[in-house]
């Protein structure tokens, strides 16, 4: 991208053109949210462009100065180097603008000696910039839920697994989905023909569930009913869990292990 990109230009002068593929124009548009995220540590300054790279408080002189005049100082291709004697600064602009407020900036800049200059990237462990490390850094994470854990875990069938997940997403072919994509005209509930068959219905509200699921609690000695939407289900399983865990170890066990199938493969 570089050869293709910038054969004459900077990376932070460097101007969005309609012409350029969406990836170098994403790279170019998030230069400043990069900028806010890292930090020169100044050595030699010989791999550092004195008027567009952002050593100056993450500004770069030309941004400081907002324009450049070639008789202002040294070729567009200086480094900061040319401006550091013996590790001290040494005045090369001769802008005719109010030039002193940030050559005093500049002489409170640390300069670190001999050596390599280093680029920090704060949001990395080590510092540095990586492919990887900006992605950790830009991606959006999704909404975390409370039955994600239980639900995608290495033991359970992945089937079973994916079921669940449409579930909680209201994926489910249910009746009541079916008739809304007018598919079916009937959207009632076949097994006790009471209610709209909904996932909240047949899974927790259909007199059949509610008896299936007697039938598991009467098993584990649970007395608290589950409640009868969906998305009250991860905190009545919460609570359950508490109440297996003040059980024996052995019973704890069996009877959460149970629990956690029977839900996944129902
Ligand atoms: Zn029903």
């Amino acid at each position: 991208m570089k050869k293709r990109y910038l054969k004459r230009e900077n990376l932070w002068n460097a101007k969005v053109c309609s012409s350029h593929s969406c990836t170098w124009t994403t790279i170019l548009n998030a230069r400043e949210w990069v900028v806010s995220k890292l930090s020169y540590v100044i050595f030699e300054g010989k791999s550092i462009n004195l008027w567009y790279d952002p050593w100056i408080n993450r500004k770069s002189l030309m941004q400081r100065l907002g324009r450049i005049s070639y008789d202002w100082g040294p070729p567009l291709d200086t480094t900061v180097s040319a401006s550091l004697r013996n590790g001290k600064w040494t005045k090369l602009v001769r802008a005719p603008v109010d030039f002193d407020p940030i050559w005093e900036e500049i002489q409170h800049l640390e300069v670190g000696g001999r050596g390599e200059d280093i680029l920090i990237w704060y949001p990395s462990k080590t510092g540095n910039l990586g492919l990887s490390e900006a992605w950790k850094a830009v991606r959006c994470r999704g909404t975390s839920f409370p039955w994600i854990k239980w639900i995608w875990q290495p033991i359970q069938t992945p089937k079973h697994s994916f079921c669940a997940w449409q579930a909680f997403h209201d994926k489910l072919s249910t009746l009541s989905r079916l008739q809304s994509k007018g598919l079916i005209q009937n959207s009632v509930c076949p097994l006790c023909s009471s209610d709209r068959e909904d996932v909240d219905h047949l899974l927790l509200g259909c007199s059949y569930s509610r008896f299936i699921w007697s039938l598991l609690f009467r098993e584990l000695l649970i007395r608290i009913a589950p409640p009868y939407n969906l998305a009250a289900f991860p905190h009545w399983l919460a609570f359950v869990r508490g109440q297996l865990l003040r059980s024996s170890m052995l019973q704890k066990f069996q009877k959460i292990k149970k629990l956690q199938n029977f839900l996944v493969c129902s």
